[in-house]
């Protein structure tokens, strides 16, 4: 017994080094905490978490392209199909139950209600935009026209508003809305690749070379993953840390942020430790917790980064290292799903939006409700997977129903603590996702794989 627990041990040692980093980093943020560092001291002091995410944004975008050229490169184009209609009913049955689960939480909790705590900072400028704009803006984002900018500027989702007009002093410091901070344009880069890997699917012979060099490129780049995953604790412990030191007194927080507070936070645990390991269940029959237990590394580092794009690399090592979850599947499913599918998003969303009318004492009528269902779930489909985009994309559920836009200054303390926790619970759900759509596709996968050996035997 001695040797399968050491045995045991080496299997999880880093997930041991992940919790125990999170742990460490939590202590040392505390006891770090009653020596008020300055700016530069804390900046100084987060370093190595700075650098994690640095080192995972950079093989984002290779990841990206690379896996899903290959994935859908690889598969025939029946398999293909079937396999992202699946995935894209899982996503929209999925999200559309996370705005339910919200709006029927905050409605119980009402966090809102009674005399409003503090103003909001009135900003004024804020134009009011329309739902059709900020969809097609939406779509607009899925043809990026220029590809190498695509690859290092984020794409607002509001083309139309000025950046200018969605800074209200707070937001400005917290929000990432200009290009240098936010990375890429992914959602342009899912389409472009799945496009080339259909296009390459379909030349057969000719796309041979092409489909050799994304397969040799996606290998390469979850080789440098499985080197940065040593280093990933350490960053993570800094991450924490750093957020912990930096973080404004919690106690300030009470009265109605408080309770909205904790409806985010019921709403995100009733929807990723019971709806979606239940509707795993449901599919596969499988035990959803083992599942779950093999993505803990993912899940932290989603705590931890608050960017389920950045976390993207440990999503697809959890997945096809610990859970077996057949490459075919996570090379498609994964960065679509880190891309569009955000659960926690859209349940923050709609929250956030009944939130604040209810500080506004206003009666929202069912059709209104049904728009913010909407509205929440196109917003999470438009918010980028990078820190707080979720906040930005609210602006479309406040105008969709007549709700003051700078009213989003009044949950913005509390908003980064909520980003990491609805950017696990997307990262659970997309993973979730992964394992139902190998589950439902079993059979197309078993078909390849006898074609394929079919054809080895005939050569
Ligand atoms: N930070 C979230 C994510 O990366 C997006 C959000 O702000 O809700 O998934």
């Amino acid at each position: 017994s001695k040797k399968s627990l050491k045995g045991f041990f080496r299997r999880n040692l880093f997930v041991l080094f992940t919790v125990a980093s999170v742990v460490l980093g939590v202590i040392l943020g505390f006891a770090l905490r009653p020596h008020n560092l300055s700016m530069r001291e804390i900046k100084y002091f987060s370093f190595p978490g700075e650098l994690l995410m640095r080192m995972l944004k950079m093989l984002v975008l290779p990841l990206i392209v690379s896996s899903l050229v290959t994935g859908i490169s690889s598969l025939d184009r029946r398999a293909s199909g079937k396999m992202g209609v699946r995935a894209v009913v899982y996503y929209m049955v999925t999200t559309l139950i996370a705005v339910f689960i919200g709006i029927v939480i905050v409605m119980i909790i009402r966090p809102g209600k009674g005399s409003r705590d503090s103003p909001a900072v009135k900003s004024g400028n804020i134009e009011s935009i329309q739902a059709t704009d900020a969809f097609l803006d939406l779509i607009r984002n899925m043809f990026p026209p220029n590809l190498v900018e695509a690859c290092f500027i984020q794409v607002n989702l509001f083309h139309f508003l000025p950046v200018s007009a969605i800074s209200c002093e707070t937001v400005e410091e917290t929000v990432p809305v200009s290009g240098s901070s936010a990375g890429v344009n992914a959602l342009g880069l899912v389409v472009f690749s799945m496009c080339f890997g259909l296009v390459i699917g379909n030349m057969k012979e000719q796309g041979h070379a092409l489909k050799e060099f994304f397969d040799c490129l996606n290998e390469a780049i979850m080789r440098l993953v499985a080197v940065i995953i040593w280093y990933a604790p350490v960053g993570i412990l800094f991450l924490i840390a750093g957020k912990i030191v930096e973080m404004k007194d919690l106690a300030e927080v009470g009265g109605q942020l408080g309770m909205y507070t904790v409806s985010v936070i019921v709403g995100l645990l009733v929807h990723g430790l019971f709806v979606l390991p239940l509707l795993y269940f449901l599919v596969t029959r499988r035990n959803p917790y083992s599942f779950i237990g093999g993505l803990l590394q993912a899940l932290i580092t989603a705590l931890g980064t608050s960017s389920s794009s950045a976390t993207l690399p440990i999503t697809f090592r959890c997945l096809e290292e610990n859970n077996h979850v057949d490459k075919r599947v996570t090379r498609f499913v994964l960065p679509v799903g880190a891309t569009i599918n955000m659960d926690g998003t859209a349940l923050y969303e709609a929250v956030a939006a009944i939130f604040i009318a209810q500080v506004n004492d206003m009666d929202l009528n069912f059709g209104q409700i049904l728009t913010i269902s909407i509205t929440a779930t196109a917003a999470s489909i438009g918010a980028a997977g990078i820190p707080q985009a979720g906040l930005v994309t609210m602006v479309i559920v406040l105008t969709s129903v007549g709700l003051p836009t700078e009213d989003i200054t009044l949950i913005i303390a509390v908003d980064w603590f909520l980003d990491r926790l609805r950017t696990t619970t997307n990262v659970l759900g997309d993973s979730l996702g992964a394992g139902i759509v190998e589950y439902l596709s079993r059979e197309e996968l078993q078909n390849q794989d006898a074609d394929l050996r079919n054809s080895v035997i005939e050569e």
